[in-house]
């Protein structure tokens, strides 16, 4: 690590820090940062000066901004859902400091170039966290992938079931291997929802109360069977693929199995799966609707056992917020209820608390969603604290204890199955590009794919 000179360039910040998550290792440190980028990462001790300069507490450790690469904020459209100010707000507290915003759920969908500046037209002013964009992939829009991938999104999202909204249809098997052909040549990547109609429509329908009955009606064979489906895709085209929000632990194998044969498949699970089970959803509780489902217990160990075999790469919030009205909270109706989990913010203290009792490294959970998954996205520079990087962190105090309210939360719809839940790990400070978010003045980027 290099010593600052006498005659050294000046920089803007200083962070001290006895802990600091550098990508070999926690390791105490002194980071320097100039025009937003990480300048000088040196010993503890080595006396870099700065304009401003911020000393961690012992109890303090200092992490890379983490990188939530699936996030529904959708806006323009469905603002009373969700939002740029709110989400990148959420964002920010929660030391996310780089989301990529799904391109479902808002209208219109992100299926066109037209559509894509849109949103970037919303968000721009609205960004606390830096942003960046997927595209969609729908029947009929292949003639838009390229133009899409040209104008910077980070890959495209599709679905192979229904995805709750009309005006973005699922692909067939065979439109989704058509769509990874073209986006091979483009070396773009696809992210999928897998989840398969035929064995959906062949489970019995949901409804009640019973949370049961929720999820018999989405078996894990559903999921198994869309996973396969991909794989022949991605074997077949050679295109990147990535599984999204992966619950049924029973398909680690076969994609363990596609790895090992050189299939290009990266695959994230979420916060939920990992930390609450079926056996703990009251009758009714429509919060804790989402799809995939959580699943049983020993579901929820094997996907932990996935992680720390480094088949699951990551770990992203599946953020989908709605309306109370939605969800339906007062019936608590299974069935009709809208799908999703809201957890923008709370990400990193749920995984703390629950890597803690797994016995994982903080280093790892931090790992598993800062670096990995803007190495999987091709976000450059992001999620690391490194020479040359975007100077972002998460000021992290690992050892507070906290009640989640969700009433205190920035998300727009305070609605979220965290309620009440005593959680480890607090995020007392959020720095992007060199300047700590304050939740007034946004200085947020918008992003695109390069090179
Ligand atoms: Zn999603």
């Amino acid at each position: 690590m290099p010593e600052q000179a006498a005659d050294a360039p000046h920089l803007d910040m200083v962070i001290r820090a006895e802990r600091a998550m550098l990508p070999e290792g926690p390791s105490a440190a002194e980071i320097g940062v100039r025009d937003g980028r990480i300048a000088v990462v040196a010993d503890l001790g080595t006396g870099l000066t700065g304009e401003e300069v911020l000393d961690l507490s012992a109890e303090q450790v200092l992490l890379p901004g983490l990188v939530d690469t699936h996030v529904h904020v959708n806006d323009p459209g469905r603002t009373e859902w969700e939002g740029f100010g709110t989400a990148t707000r959420a964002a920010a507290a929660g030391g996310v400091t780089t989301l990529i915003d799904m391109p479902l759920n808002s209208l219109p969908p992100t299926v066109d170039v037209d559509a894509l500046e849109e949103k970037r037209r919303t968000a721009e002013p609205k960004a606390f966290v830096d942003v960046g964009f997927w595209g969609g992939a729908i029947p009929g829009s292949t003639e838009h992938l390229i133009p899409l991938h040209r104008e910077g999104v980070y890959g495209f999202k599709s679905f192979l079931s229904d995805s709750g909204v009309e005006e973005f249809p699922p692909l067939s098997p065979a439109e989704l291997e058509r769509d990874m052909a073209v986006l091979a040549e483009a070396d773009s990547l696809m992210i999928v929802h897998a989840e398969s109609p035929r064995a959906l429509e062949s489970a019995p329908a949901a409804e009640g109360r019973s949370y049961g009955s929720f999820l018999s009606s989405r078996p894990r064979e559903a999921e198994n069977e869309a996973i396969r489906a991909v794989i022949e895709a991605a074997r077949r085209t050679g295109c990147r693929a990535h599984i999204l929000h992966l619950s049924s632990a029973e398909a680690l194998e076969d994609i363990a199995a596609a790895r090992e044969e050189g299939v290009r498949l990266t695959v994230e699970t979420c916060p939920h799966y990992l930390v609450l089970s079926a056996e703990e959803v009251p009758e009714g509780a429509t919060t804790f609707k989402c799809c995939p489902p959580i699943r049983e217990e020993s579901n929820r160990r094997a996907l932990w056992e996935g992680l720390r075999a480094g088949v699951i790469d990551c770990v992203v919030s599946d953020h989908s917020p709605s309306t109370a009205e939605l969800k339906l909270l007062d019936g608590g109706d299974f069935g009709g209820a809208w799908g999703g989990i809201s957890s923008l913010q709370l990400g990193l203290s749920l995984m703390w608390t629950e890597a803690q009792r797994q016995g994982v490294d903080l280093a790892d959970a931090v790992r598993w969603m800062s670096s990995a998954p803007a190495r999987i996205a091709g976000v450059a520079d992001k999620g690391r604290i490194a020479e040359g990087c975007s100077a972002d962190f998460a000021v992290f105090d690992p050892h507070a204890r906290w009640d989640v309210r969700a009433d205190d939360l920035w998300h727009r719809n305070r609605i979220t199955a965290y309620d009440a839940r005593e959680v480890l790990g607090r995020v007392d400070r959020t720095i992007l590009r060199g300047r700590t978010v304050d939740f007034t003045t946004p200085h947020g980027r918008l992003l695109r794919r390069s090179g």
